[in-house]
């Protein structure tokens, strides 16, 4: 009888392997997910840069239009210079010429400021450009690798699925019955040792009657507690 409750806890611990084999792949998963997700980052930077960039070059065209613009009123007031014939008019002249250099030369800082602007996000962009290239590269390589190892786990854990399913088959029908549905109740974990008389799950302090039972019949019995099938601890010896 107590062979059968080594089976199953054989069956348990494969069953943790198998658990701890989708663990890993997931791991291996996730690996890719976040460079993926910080390639994707960047490519979406660079796109808001290189739209901000389209819109300061359609500014930039307007501005230097702008100044064309001034330069040449000033040429006409230069020329006009000669023919002022009074101080009232020379006056007027003088203001306007004032008002022209001073909006010049402020559209010039405003191309000025707008060109560094400029000079910095294309350093970024140039920078998120290597970036997005260097990651790229190395998701490929990590995603060959990562596929290697998921083959891999993946073999182990159907070679682990096929031992389970011949342990199985080889319990008594009560056993098989009662242990699917405990395992159904709990995947990852549907036993528990019994020590001093206490699931060593739950910690639930089974009567001595039930006790006996499991311990020295090798009962197959559910924790009343928690449902786990209960090992007896001769299952250790
Ligand atoms: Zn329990």
């Amino acid at each position: 009888m107590i062979e059968n409750f080594r089976i199953l806890r054989e069956i348990q611990s494969l069953i943790k392997k198998e658990n701890d084999l989708l663990n890993e792949e997931m791991g291996s998963n996730s690996r890719v997910i976040n460079i993926q997700k910080r390639i994707d980052g960047a490519i979406s930077e660079k796109q808001s840069k290189q739209l901000e960039e389209s819109e300061r070059c359609i500014k930039l065209e307007q501005l230097e239009i702008l100044l064309t613009n001034k330069i040449e009123e000033l040429a006409q007031l230069q020329k006009s210079e000669n023919f002022l014939s009074s101080e009232k008019q020379l006056q007027l002249w003088e203001n306007q010429k004032k008002q022209c250099e001073e909006s010049k030369s402020q559209i010039e800082n405003d191309i000025f400021e707008l060109m560094q602007v400029s000079e910095e996000e294309e350093n970024e962009i140039n920078e998120l450009d290597e970036f997005i290239q260097g990651a790229t590269k190395s998701l490929q390589e990590i995603q060959l690798e990562v596929l290697a190892e998921n083959n891999e786990t993946l073999q182990k854990i159907e070679s682990l699925k096929k031992r389970i399913t011949t342990l199985v088959e080889e319990l008594p029908s009560l056993f098989q019955e009662k242990y699917l549905k405990a395992q159904k109740r709990n995947p990852l974990n549907c036993l528990s040792l019994v020590s001093q008389g206490k699931c060593q799950h739950c910690y639930f302090q089974l009567s001595s009657f039930n006790k006996e039972k499991v311990e020295n019949h090798f009962e197959l019995m559910n924790c009343q507690n928690c449902g786990r099938i209960l090992l007896p601890s001769a299952i250790n010896l």
